[in-house]
């Protein structure tokens, strides 16, 4: 796990819209949390404030598997943000969890050359900041 104490260059903050807020507070806790709707069962990531299969506002957070495949990458060599340009090359990964849902992040704790689509991942959590916790994937 990447530590604060790592990252001491100023990284920019993820929104944090109030809907958000129970995927931010479980991450903080080293847990990883998905939306799913209460009517049709469904998950669904990014974080919405109603369901987008059946539009049902009634929504609840559910503890994941924090196991996924990497369903596709690319290799940032010029990353656009200046605080990120110590760790190029980095995958800009999508996930796809076990719970079916597909979710932009890093990988981390491999090669760039290593990765390969649809190798098994679990979930990291990176404490950035005391405030924030980001959710990556590594290698199973
Ligand atoms: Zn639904």
């Amino acid at each position: 796990m990447t530590t604060q104490a790592e990252y001491k260059k100023p990284l920019p903050r993820p929104s944090n819209p109030p809907h958000t807020k129970p995927f931010w507070e479980a991450a903080k806790q080293h847990q990883l949390v998905l939306p799913r709707c209460k009517k049709c069962s469904r998950y669904h990531f990014y974080p919405r404030e109603q369901c987008p299969f059946c539009f049902s506002p009634d929504l609840e957070w559910v503890p994941a598997s924090g196991k996924g495949r990497l369903y596709s990458y690319t290799i940032i060599r010029q990353p656009i943000n200046p605080a990120f340009a110590e760790d190029v090359p980095y995958p800009f990964a999508m996930v796809q969890t076990d719970e079916g849902v597909r979710m932009i992040s890093n990988v981390v704790g491999c090669r760039v050359e290593d990765l390969k689509v649809d190798m098994p991942l679990v979930v990291e959590f990176v404490d950035a900041t005391p405030d924030w916790t980001l959710v990556k994937w590594k290698p199973a």
